[in-house]
């Protein structure tokens, strides 16, 4: 079996001969870019960098899949959202554009010819001819609520859920086409799995909002996106797993912050696991000792793919997600040796 073909039957708890090795988010640091000659702000706004900076995802660090969409903004951009695009050291941030959860959201005839939405529609079929099947190509898109964070700004649109729930409602009514176009677009441009980023975290979403404002949603994302979806979302999330397993989506992308065990056990048995390695600790502070610690715990708590549990931070060094692949094959009893070595 490739990597390619893991990495799918993982991702829908199939069998394969060994776990899964990847991530939703993105793996870009700062020296792989170095490594790799393609570099932020560039490898956001150019297709072809864009393919190249992904492909390495699975050239020089080995994972089984690649996802070419480093950013948050892509399609807020499209919306009108003002976009910084960032640079080797920092992160692309954006701008609201709303003051009202009353304003109608203007969404452009053509959105998905607006270049934050085109570039990666061109780059995800050169990154299939790149991959030539042996890696997965992840595409990735957001839902509904953090696209309404990024046009009326977070603190608005948190209050809106408490005093006009229904005017929150209708603008994710809106917004869920916007999901859902991007995301039918990127499987026809070649994505064999998209990510679904939604950032109803803990501290700005009880577990009773997710119910009552995207349980639904992403239920019914999950039935009209044409692929299987890997819903990411950061920080505590266990005590809203079980509305998660209630969606059908694919997989989860879950954070540190749930022990990998007590995800599992709330997962549940059809739900797949991806990530639950922390950021901070192993990826950018891990020695190899500590790093295979962590993948031998992910592998005994049957986590289907593993890897980073969010966005790798720009500064962490890319020789630790090379250990990180090395240690999962390894201890996954497959060879240390792959198209990273
Ligand atoms: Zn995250």
């Amino acid at each position: 079996m490739q990597p390619r073909e893991i990495f799918l039957a993982k991702l829908t708890r199939k069998t394969a001969p060994r776990v899964g090795i990847g991530s939703a988010t993105s793996v870009v640091t700062s020296d792989l870019m170095d490594e790799v000659g393609v570099s932020f702000p560039r490898a956001h706004l150019h297709a072809e960098d864009m393919a190249r900076l992904a492909a390495a995802g699975h050239t020089v660090l080995g994972f089984d899949n690649v996802m070419p969409l480093f950013s948050v903004w892509h399609e807020s951009a499209a919306l009108g959202c003002p976009v910084d695009w960032g640079g080797r050291s920092q992160w692309p941030d954006g701008k609201s554009i709303y003051s009202s959860l009353h304003d109608d959201i203007r969404v452009p005839a053509n959105l998905l010819l607006q270049p934050a939405c085109a570039v990666p529609l061109q780059a995800l079929p050169l990154l299939q001819r790149m991959m030539g099947g042996q890696a997965a190509v992840v595409g990735k898109v957001f839902g509904p609520w953090t696209l309404g964070y990024h046009l009326f700004g977070v603190e608005d649109f948190l209050m809106a859920t408490l005093l006009d729930p229904d005017a929150v409602k209708r603008a994710m009514r809106n917004l869920i086409e916007v999901t859902v176009a991007f995301a039918n677009a990127q499987v026809d441009c070649g994505a064999d799995a998209i990510t679904l980023g939604d950032h109803c975290t803990r501290d700005l979403c009880s577990p009773e909002t997710y119910r009552d404002f995207l349980l639904e949603i992403h239920q019914e994302l999950q039935q009209r996106i044409r692929c299987p979806l890997i819903l990411h979302i950061c920080g505590n999330t266990a005590d809203r797993l079980p509305y998660i397993r209630e969606t059908k989506l694919a997989c989860f992308h879950f954070d540190s912050k749930v022990p990998a065990g007590e995800a599992r056990r709330l997962a549940g048995e059809t739900l797949a696991l991806m990530g639950g390695t922390s950021n901070l600790t192993v990826v950018r502070n891990g020695t190899p000792e500590s790093i295979e610690r962590d993948m031998a715990e992910k592998l005994r708590a049957g986590i289907d793919i593993v890897g980073p549990e969010c966005a790798v931070p720009l500064d962490a060094p890319c020789a630790n997600l090379r250990t990180l692949v090395s240690a999962a094959r390894r201890l996954a009893g497959g060879s240390s040796h792959g198209s990273a070595t």
